[in-house]
């Protein structure tokens, strides 16, 4: 008998998509290597471990302040205003959440009107698409070209803008595709919203990770802190990604109700998470800077030997953990070739398509297994190719 209760066809149209499949695929073999995963192999820098440590012997883990603790809130907003330029208000413009993710939904959710439209310049990191499709809302994917080193191509973003365009959302290093936009991208960018009143959403993930000049955030530039939400996270930085510790800016007044959703979806942050937040800010340089060299010589790494496979063209990645090689030459679907890559050779990938329809033809790699393992998937892919050809 079916089940009287009935989802929200909002919630039932939440995609899925595919990667079950390359799960399923790696059941029971031994050997493989992962250059699929975004959850890096890496622990939380000694100091942040130290600090967690002596929290718990206290015994600590009441319920924090909603919106994050104070201290952190304070230590922050200083830490963005040396660090991006931002100057965010810690009391009525800066949310700590349970990660960029629930930043992410709570954002969409308050702003996004159903039918609105949300532009999304794509390949994207899946959590936009999925957000937009749960707020009732319509995602718009803007192609990101492959030969314009996926630099969005302003004609094509303006002619997706309608009347019921409401907001566009990107990240800045990018995850998948490993590019870092610079300043002249987000002038334009930041022009495009005013001319047409959009809400601009930042996720800045992956700005540690940022191998070339850094770009300013966007809320900076002239006219968009009113006009922009920034996400940003402890999970990448610091290797504390099931600490679930991020945080959002935005203006003042959109935050008030933001800030009561985060309170019926989360009630308040892991107090866990917030206390290694807070050490995370205090960590000594001296236990970061290697992790994000480590970081920049993986990327390094795995660009070289990707760009030695014949018939393979890659964007040279900039910052992120990503990279998004075309892999059309193969002559395969991208999950097809994932999926192979599983069987013949024992490297885990992600097929280009988990990112949207314009990521046919192109795998995701990642950096999150140290450079030997790298190396090794490296030369296994040279050694497929070879064969396949
Ligand atoms: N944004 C991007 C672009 C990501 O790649 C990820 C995780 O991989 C997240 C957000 C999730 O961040 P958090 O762990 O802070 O929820």
């Amino acid at each position: 008998m079916g089940s009287h209760i009935q989802i929200h066809p909002d919630i039932l149209n939440i995609p899925y998509g595919d990667r079950h499949r390359i799960n399923d695929a790696t059941q029971g073999r031994d050997g493989l290597i992962n250059l699929a995963s975004g959850n890096p192999d890496l622990s939380m820098p000694p100091f942040i471990t130290e600090r967690l440590k002596a929290s718990l012997d206290s015994g600590y883990a009441s319920y924090t302040n909603y919106y994050g603790l104070p201290e952190l809130r304070r230590k922050l907003s200083q830490f963005l205003k040396k660090n991006c330029g931002i100057s965010a208000d810690p009391d009525t413009e800066l949310l700590i959440t349970h990660g960029v993710q629930e930043g992410l939904y709570i954002v969409m959710k308050s702003i996004l009107h159903p039918g609105d439209e949300i532009l999304i310049p794509s390949p994207h990191y899946a959590e936009y698409y999925l957000n937009a499709v749960a707020c009732g809302s319509k995602p718009v994917l803007v192609a990101l070209d492959e030969e314009k080193g996926f630099i969005p191509d302003f004609d094509l973003i303006e002619r997706a803008v309608t009347r019921k365009t409401r907001a566009v959302v990107f990240c800045n290093p990018n995850n998948p595709l490993g590019v870092v936009w610079p300043r002249d991208v987000l002038e334009d960018i930041s022009d495009l919203a005013k001319a047409n009143n959009l809400i601009v959403l930042v996720d800045e993930i992956y700005r540690d990770f940022t191998y070339t000049d850094q770009p300013p955030s966007i809320s900076t530039l002239p006219g968009m802190a009113e006009r922009t939400f920034t996400f940003g996270g402890f999970s990448k930085s610091y290797m504390m990604m099931g600490l679930r510790a991020g945080y959002v800016i935005g203006p003042t007044e959109p935050m008030f109700p933001i800030k009561n959703l985060h309170y019926c979806v989360t009630l308040c942050p892991s107090s866990l998470g917030q206390i290694a937040a807070l050490a995370a800010l205090d960590c000594p340089k001296e236990q970061l800077e290697p992790l994000y060299r480590e970081f920049g010589e993986r990327l390094e790494v795995l660009y070289k030997g990707v760009k030695a496979i014949s018939g393979v063209s890659c964007v040279e990645p900039k910052g992120g953990f990503y990279m998004f090689p075309n892999v059309k030459c193969f002559g395969l679907s991208s999950m097809d070739l994932a999926l192979l890559l599983i069987e013949e050779v024992g490297i885990v990938t992600l097929p280009g398509t988990e990112f949207g329809p314009y990521g046919e033809g192109y795998l995701r790699l990642s950096t999150c297994v140290n450079c030997e393992q790298i190396e090794t998937g490296v030369g296994r892919l040279i050694e497929f190719a070879k064969a396949f050809d």
